[in-house]
């Protein structure tokens, strides 16, 4: 019965107060049981870490999430080892009994989704509605990557001829790692991890140092929903040694990526490399940056394109791929909407995401504020402060800031920013309008606000960007809705929740029999 069909499943509705009393009590829970040890797993056993090294909380930094052990390189050939020894006979496991897997550990998650959100305020200072959309998403690729397993595992005829049978199977590639970034903790995390393993992979799973409790969190699940050891391992470090290994290592056959441009290009080069003993070239799923533009047409409705533009930029503080940057606004409504714009900014509650109430929270650690801070200055020095929020002293908290006058050429108008920074840029028409949009080496996000059903379908030719989004905010993909996931150097041109994905950690074998 659950094969009939992919259904996203509900974000909670905090609006209701059982929902709200719900998540404040799971916030309780998850509280108690924090500052607990999560070392590197491999093969069932947990190892004695050469080091500790503790995850703290954005927004209260004093406040200690756990203790996670830092595995070394040698660790790292262990569990590529221990992930050969169970290769087999997870490849030899039934597509269906695999898929099943993945729906027990969408099952565990909603079952536990408040302590799930809970502890992705805590590690990764989510407020309330995005860490609920963060528990969401993974339950959606668990349950969407089995269903697409299972389709594909169904025998099919490739074409009908008289006296041959000729059909197409696919098979796993082998042993990958799946490297994930702190910002979707437990999503994106979960879909790297997944969609190899219902594909019949075994999986590394190298977790974002910031976010690495919630790591275990999930590793944890996948167990007790029953993946076998040495399928799947845990191995928490940082990404210059152990992710760096891992990628190099001539046994991994796949890389499933999402990160910076930085690290997912030098990945990208890395895989390129066949050493002597490797016997299959690497496959790279990689989903770096963007610099997101939304346009903003002379009749858009700025009722509707003020909120979501602020919701584009400012929700989880500007920490997503998909977040909007580059705010192109047609010089007949430059004046209004940015009155209206900068007018609307103080309604984004600054303040700790444990509080129900809070719209922005802090920026994940220490070097991403003083990142962004740097890149607010020299916006400073290039463009208009038009307005910055205010923002509490302790935590790793930056105030949304807006700037205008903003020329293309500006470092701020080129730079992927990553935080609660948006820039403003005038624009004389829609040609000029879509010109500025696509002169980036990005191609993710995009969007247009416009009334114009001409300028609609020009938006849709001529956007270069992966995800397109009309008359909407520009992010918050949904699984299956809107396969995610962009080109040029935002990625590989591959789509997370999308048909697909699941193809991208399989070979495809087409058989012949003469009958
Ligand atoms: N899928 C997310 C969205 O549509 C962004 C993912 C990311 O930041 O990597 O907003």
């Amino acid at each position: 019965p659950k094969s009939q069909g992919f259904h996203n499943v509900p974000n909670t509705d905090f609006s209701l107060a059982p929902a709200r009393a719900e998540l404040a009590a799971a916030l309780d829970r998850v509280r108690q049981k924090l500052g607990r040890d999560h070392p590197p797993v491999i093969a069932g056993k947990a190892l004695k870490p050469a080091a500790w090294i503790t995850s703290t909380n954005p927004a209260q930094p004093r406040e200690v999430i756990g203790r996670w052990g830092r595995a070394t390189p040698a660790d790292a050939d262990t569990a590529i080892a221990a992930a050969k020894t169970a290769f087999p006979a997870w490849r030899d496991t039934a597509p269906a009994a695999r898929a099943d897997i993945l729906e027990r550990t969408a099952d565990l998650m909603v079952a536990r989704r408040h302590d799930l959100s809970a502890l992705i305020i805590l590690e990764a200072g989510k407020p309330w509605p995005e860490a609920d959309g963060d528990v969401s998403e993974a339950i959606d690729f668990c349950r969407f990557y089995a269903q697409e397993m299972r389709e594909l595992a169904r025998p099919r005829l490739s074409q009908i001829v008289p006296g041959e049978r000729n059909t197409l199977q696919w098979i796993p590639r082998g042993i990958g790692v799946a490297i994930a970034p702190w910002n979707f903790p437990l999503a994106i995390l979960c879909g790297l991890t997944v969609a190899p393993l219902v594909a019949g992979n075994c999986v590394i799973m190298k977790p974002a140092e910031q976010t690495t409790v919630i790591a275990a969190t999930l590793f944890d699940l996948l167990v007790e929903a029953g993946l076998p050891s040495g399928v799947v391992n845990f191995l928490p470090g940082f990404g210059e040694d152990v992710g760096a290994h891992l990628v190099a290592h001539p046994d991994i056959a796949f890389i499933a990526f999402t990160g910076s441009r930085t690290v997912g290009t030098a990945i990208w080069e890395t895989a390129g490399h066949a050493w002597p003993d490797q016997r299959h070239l690497k496959k790279v799923v990689c989903e770096m940056g963007g610099k997101n533009a939304l346009i903003i047409d002379n009749d858009a409705d700025l009722d509707e394109a003020i909120p979501a533009a602020l919701y584009s930029a400012f929700g989880f503080s500007g920490q997503k791929c998909s977040a909007l940057s580059r705010l192109i606004v047609l010089d007949a409504v430059y004046d209004t909407f940015v009155e209206r714009f900068t007018a609307a900014c103080p309604s984004l509650h600054v303040g700790n995401p444990a509080d129900p109430g809070t719209i922005v929270g802090p920026v994940i650690d220490a070097e991403a504020k003083a990142k962004i801070e740097g890149l607010i200055a020299t916006g400073r020095s290039e463009a208009t402060l038009a307005f910055q929020g205010d923002s509490p002293a302790e935590g790793w908290f930056v105030p949304p800031t807006v700037f205008t006058d903003v020329k293309p050429d500006h470092a701020i108008a080129r730079e992927e920013i990553f935080g609660p920074v948006v820039t403003i840029i005038r624009a004389r028409d829609l040609d000029t309008a879509f010109a500025i949009a696509n002169d980036t080496d990005y191609a993710l996000t995009g969007g247009l606000f416009s009334r114009s059903p001409a300028a609609l379908a020009r938006a849709q030719r001529e956007m270069e960007v992966g995800n397109l989004y009309l008359n909407r905010p520009i992010t918050g993909a949904i699984v299956e809705r809107q396969p995610f996931g962009g080109y040029r150097m935002s990625g590989g041109g591959t789509k997370a929740g999308g048909k697909g994905y699941l193809e991208n950690f399989l070979n495809p074998r087409a058989i012949s029999e003469n009958v």
